[in-house]
């Protein structure tokens, strides 16, 4: 039975232990998608209540890859709003109430076992079967807890401040089931589940108390996240009834995984094969380990978010290029894919291109002029630099290929590849382009057509094949077989620098 929903909040609520892998951001899409569809709001909290794993930086990190995916929050730690705080950390007084009022209940109890006793635990009931025993329904009542220590006792181990976590008391013999958005009916056996922790020792909730009581708290009417959480989800449904009943527990949906050349996607797959995993580079601070990011491997952020957009969902027809609009008009959970979904990193490539080809020249400016400037490239007209792009577009596959595809029109060429000319150069030739070089002092407009004009009325009278004169003549121009059409280089280079790069290769030819 579907829900009766007032306003739909979803939420992304990433740990900022790292960099953002596409999944990540895949998340942060399908929700984002699914909140405008519905006219609702899209929030991201930072859960931060492990502090043993928060890295320097994480966060704002987050940040700036939203920024440059153009998936704003409309509530987050950074753009505020009336659900907050929206980092964990900051809420942490919230939750103990929630994990006593379980324990009230009968729901949950205080442990008191220490590190040394759970080991002893681990091997004292390890066997073939169960290498790992968890601290479970069967075990619970040989530890240390509230449920076998007597009220006095415990009480007075709570006054001597003897450390405790607060675990849940997971049900036997229950099946818990929910009706996932994806994967319909999923059930589980209460058996199979241990009983969590919800409360550490330091007071700080573990993810399972704080994700139930603060989705709650704000109001989320939607759950969105990937499929490895699924083996939680039995935690967090009993919390959801115990604490605040079923009837407010958001509708969830578990993203299939992103797969890689080999199982699941992992950093160490695109250091492996070359390809960037991470939305933005990374530097993580505890190692200075670095990780490639698809902003800066040349990625225009339409095309990143076409390609997530695609892992996993399609809109039941061929159709594979997406605007975020028409992302938002088209998007569905229920035609997102139940199985993995594999990452082709060519696939991705093809979406850059078509992206780059779909975007205007306008907008294509400012990133080719900062890619430029970068490479030290300076005073770059505007308009000038727009016709170059509009020309040379069709060749990009990533925003680096704009350098290699425009630089000769800044600079000459670095390396001209006369072993490409030599092989077939002929004294004829030699001469073409000498008469060639004169012809063109006497083009007054210098426009393309001219100087295609000038160039094939020569090759005739000289009776060689304009074919055959055009790949020197652009090697001489831009350094190498590739660039637009020759005639239009020339025209863009101006006539001195045309004639300087044909002189100048003509005399390397000839020594
Ligand atoms: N904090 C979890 C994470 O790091 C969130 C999982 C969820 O969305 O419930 O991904």
């Amino acid at each position: 039975m579907q829900k009766q929903v007032s306003k739909v909040r979803v939420r992304f609520a990433p740990s900022p232990t790292g960099g953002l892998h596409l999944g990540g951001v895949r998340t942060v899409l399908y929700n984002y998608l699914f909140a405008k569809k519905h006219h609702g709001d899209f929030i991201v909290r930072i859960e931060d209540t492990d502090q043993t794993r928060f890295v320097e930086g994480a966060e704002q990190y987050i940040f700036d890859c939203l920024r440059w995916c153009g998936l704003e929050p409309n509530e987050s730690p950074l753009h505020g709003g009336s659900f907050g705080p929206y980092r964990q950390s900051e809420r942490k007084s919230t939750y103990l109430q929630y994990a006593l009022q379980l324990i009230e209940a009968g729901h949950a109890y205080y442990a008191f076992d220490t590190p040394t006793e759970l080991e002893e635990m681990r091997n004292r009931f390890k066997t073939d079967e169960n290498p790992s025993p968890q601290y479970d329904a069967s075990i619970r009542m040989k530890m240390k807890n509230s449920l076998t220590l007597s009220p006095d006792d415990v009480k007075k181990m709570l006054s001597e401040k003897v450390p405790y976590v607060i675990r849940i008391k997971i049900p036997q013999n229950e099946t818990i089931s929910f009706n996932d958005m994806i994967h319909q009916e999923v059930s589980f056996d209460s058996n199979v589940v241990d009983d969590k922790v919800l409360l550490k020792a330091d007071g700080m909730p573990t993810y399972h108390l704080a994700v139930v009581v603060d989705d709650y708290l704000m109001k989320i009417s939607h759950a969105f996240r990937g499929e490895e959480w699924l083996s939680s989800a039995p935690v967090h449904i009993l919390l959801w009834k115990y604490l605040f009943g079923l009837d407010h527990m958001p509708q969830w949906a578990h993203l299939p995984l992103i797969l890689g050349p080999a199982g699941k996607l992992s950093k160490r797959d695109g250091a492996k094969f070359g390809f960037p995993v991470y939305a933005m580079n990374w530097i993580d601070p505890r190692n200075n380990e670095f990780t490639e990011g698809f902003k800066e491997k040349g990625f225009l952020p339409e095309a990143f978010v076409n390609l997530l957009a695609i892992l996993g969902w399609n809109n039941g027809t061929e159709q594979e290029l997406f605007s975020l609009e028409e992302l938002i008009d088209q998007f569905s959970l229920e035609r997102v894919h139940k199985s993995g979904a594999k990452f082709d990193y060519e696939k991705a490539q093809w979406f850059n291109h078509e992206w780059i080809k779909k975007s205007s020249d306008d907008h294509l400016l400012p990133i080719v002029k900062n890619l430029l400037t970068n490479k030290n490239i300076s005073d770059i007209n505007d308009s000038f630099l727009k016709k170059l792009i509009g020309l040379v577009k069709e060749r990009c596959t990533l925003i680096e290929d704009f350098y290699s595809q425009t630089v000769y029109f800044f600079k000459k060429p670095d390396y001209v590849e006369l072993e490409a000319i030599q092989p077939k150069w002929t004294m004829d030739k030699s001469t073409f382009f000498n008469r060639f070089i004169e012809k063109l002092d006497g083009i007054e407009d210098w426009s393309f057509q001219s100087i295609e004009n000038e160039f094939k009325q020569l090759s005739a009278e000289m009776l060689i094949k304009p074919g055959e004169l055009q790949l020197p003549f652009r090697i001489m121009l831009v350094g190498g077989k590739f660039g637009p059409a020759v005639f239009e280089i020339a025209n863009l280079i101006g006539k001195a620098e045309t004639k300087h790069r044909i002189n100048a290769t003509l005399m390397k030819l000839n020594n």
